[in-house]
């Protein structure tokens, strides 16, 4: 039977809300009792190690039927490149038990990655590790495109953001990435298990069962677990155990890659295209001392790859570029690939889901590969820690696949109308289409709009289950996905907005993306930016019942638009003065209203009128009520 929200205030327990420290004190606990169980887990797994290791054959295959005592693992994520660690470490950081598993010897040295998008920045930033990315990373300013005949055609400027917290695109080596991914997956109790490689998958309704191959390959260890992630990459073993299609296509043209130093005198922040003729000759900046990475498109000329060789780019570079007088030496990375462009038609099979190229691949051009894995790693990592927590419900994790299927799509749909630019041979779009397009992409509208829409900003999740207000729901006939052409405005789905306000307990200044660093759920409830006492009063009555039905799992913020606690508030939750009214502001709030941000910086429900039944209708749909 429905509640009215009048009943819900009636019922409403004196004094149920919990002081922060007593909060604080339950999220350890919880934490505390989810760590426990993983030890036992990773007691159960040396067990089990070392017999298969003195026995040196593969082992029983069940535990179970061998008579073992069993706890089964939460999460298996097999794979640990950059969606890999992602997905572990915000697990394990969730306290729920779980392993990494790669098949390779070790961490990869090569650069491969080098565009981090704005939005990763801010991903980072959440995560606590913006600091050690930056060390090592450099900002792209301008990419520099001269015409066939040599003479400079269009810069494109990557800085042309609004004002955002990272307005650039940043270069960091793939490798670099990884190192700061692993430390991170360290400081959360985990660690890469290498040398492991996943051979076999399968499950029935209570499980997953994965054989996997270990160090010297002569003996497996099975690995029974409640999900398994699919981080494995473009080859993905797990996608293909589970028959999910990975459809698409793959470019008739090779691709040669150096990692070399270049002695020439342009400055080390800037990129360089040639569009020679022949084919595409990019130079791109590495974050170390005269460090550069080569990349030429070589029009397909027969069947096998032809080997690259540092003295064969020297002849292709002086040719397309004209560069007579430039020095290039020591290659640290030379390789040949083929740019393949497919994705799968669904992301989970049961009780298996797959992120990152396991599920997507497409051409390295707008730099959005590895940023988009890891994104769709720090999209299921909260959902799938909440239904093993049994705070979240069955219809959390369907979002998933609803939320990021056509993020994917759009990707693919981008980098492939960018690349079939790019490396187009055929007259007429060189001659005609790409002269006028460059024309175009001068005009500084259009700039912000390229930057804008690489940066991975505008990402949004409104046709989502999950989002809830504002226009949400695209109209009849529409187009299935709204996309926003700026920052401002927000709705249900979209980023939340960055915004600093003056924290009341510790009055020190504080941001929004400071408080995803607790990785749950925060209810920012405005007061409006005329306070009036009775509706401040019920904005508190609602923050209690929330606290009162989902302590756990809820942060309720009074957003307060002043710059101290007035003595009549009887309030001694979280409170954020808006002094400047700049949370307010971000958010589009004049009147009381609400906004439910949930724990990976997106908008999930926004309400300008104050509306409590649909909160409460909402959050019943997705999350577990927990009372006292
Ligand atoms: C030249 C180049 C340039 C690029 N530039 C960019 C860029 O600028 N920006 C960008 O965003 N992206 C870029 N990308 C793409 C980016 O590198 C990938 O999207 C990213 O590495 C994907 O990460 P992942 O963790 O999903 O998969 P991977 O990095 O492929 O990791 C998969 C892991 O799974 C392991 N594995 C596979 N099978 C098994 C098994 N059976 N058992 C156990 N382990 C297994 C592998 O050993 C591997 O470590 C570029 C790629 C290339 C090649």
């Amino acid at each position: 039977m429905k509640q009215s929200p009048q009943g819900w205030l009636k019922d409403l327990p004196g004094g149920n809300e919990p002081p922060p420290a007593s909060r604080d004190r339950k999220m350890a606990h919880f934490c505390r009792k989810r760590k426990k169980t993983m030890e036992v887990q990773l007691m159960a797994r040396q067990f089990s190690d070392k017999e298969a290791v003195t026995r040196n054959e593969p082992e029983d295959p069940s535990n179970r039927e061998s008579g073992r005592a069993f706890t089964p693992l939460d999460v298996l994520v097999v794979g640990a490149g950059p969606t890999g660690l992602v997905m572990a470490s915000e697990l394990l950081r969730r306290g729920i038990s779980c392993r990494l598993i790669d098949q390779k010897d070790g961490p990869s040295t090569t650069s491969r990655a080098l565009g981090m998008q704005s939005r990763t920045l801010e991903l980072f930033e959440q995560m606590g590790i913006i600091t050690p990315i930056l060390e090592h990373a450099l900002k792209l300013w301008e990419t520099y495109v001269y015409g066939p005949d040599g003479k400079l055609q269009m810069r494109m400027n990557w800085q042309a953001l609004p004002q955002v917290p990272y307005p650039y695109q940043l270069v960091v080596a793939q490798a670099h990435s990884e190192s700061v991914l692993r430390e991170y997956l360290k400081e959360q109790g985990g660690q890469v298990e290498w040398q492991r490689e996943l051979v076999e998958l399968s499950q029935d309704e209570q499980e997953v069962t994965a054989r996997v191959k270990s160090e010297n390959g002569t003996t497996f260890e099975v690995i029974h677990a409640r999900y398994v992630i699919g981080c494995d990459g473009a080859h993905s073993f797990v996608r293909k155990s589970q028959g999910i299609s990975f459809e698409g296509s793959v470019m008739e043209a090779d691709f040669w890659l150096a990692d070399a130093q270049l002695k020439w005198e342009r400055p080390q922040r800037h990129a360089y295209v040639w569009s020679h003729q022949e084919g595409l000759f990019s130079v791109m900046p590495l974050p170390f001392d005269q460090q550069w990475r080569l990349f030429a498109h070589i029009p397909r000329r027969s069947e096998a790859p032809e080997e690259v060789t540092l003295e064969r780019f020297r002849e292709v570079f002086t040719r397309r570029t004209g560069e007579l007088g430039t020095v290039i030496c020591k290659a640290t990375w030379l390789s040949n690939f083929h740019i393949h462009q497919r994705m799968v038609t669904r992301y989970r099979q049961g009780r298996v889901f797959l992120a990152g190229d396991a599920a997507h691949i497409h051409s390295p051009t707008g730099g959005q590969g590895l940023n988009t894995g890891i994104q769709d790693a720090y999209n299921l990592a909260w959902k799938l820690a909440l239904v093993l927590g049994k705070q979240g419900k069955e219809s959390l994790l369907e979002t998933y696949e609803s939320e990021r299927l056509p993020v994917a799509q759009s990707v693919l749909k981008a980098t492939g109308a960018g690349t079939a630019l790019q490396y187009a041979q055929h007259p007429v779009v060189k001659k005609v289409v790409s002269p006028l397009l460059s024309r175009l992409i001068q005009l500084p509208a259009i700039q912000r709009k390229i930057a804008l829409a690489s940066s991975e900003l505008l990402i949004n999740y409104r046709p989502s289950p999950l989002s809830h207000g504002r226009e949400q729901r695209p109209p009849s006939g529409g187009k299935r996905w709204q996309k926003p052409v700026s920052l401002r405005k927000v709705q249900a789905g979209d980023r939340a907005p960055q915004a600093t306000f003056l924290d009341a307990s510790s009055q020190t200044p504080r941001t929004v993306f400071q408080l995803f660093q607790q990785g749950v759920i925060h209810l920012l409830l405005f007061t409006g930016l005329h306070v009036r006492i009775s509706e401040t009063v019920r904005t508190t009555a609602l923050a209690r019942l929330v606290c009162a039905q989902w302590h756990d799992l809820i942060v309720p913020h009074l957003v307060f638009a002043g710059k101290e606690q007035p003595s009549w508030l009887q309030w001694s939750g979280s409170l954020l003065l808006d002094v400047d009214h700049e949370v307010h502001s971000a958010y589009g709030m004049q009147a009381p209203a609400l906004c439910l941000l949930r724990p990976d910086g997106y908008i999930g429900m926004i309400s300008k009128r104050f509306d409590e039944y649909t909160l409460f209708e909402y959050l019943r749909t997705f999350f577990v009520t927990q009372r006292l």
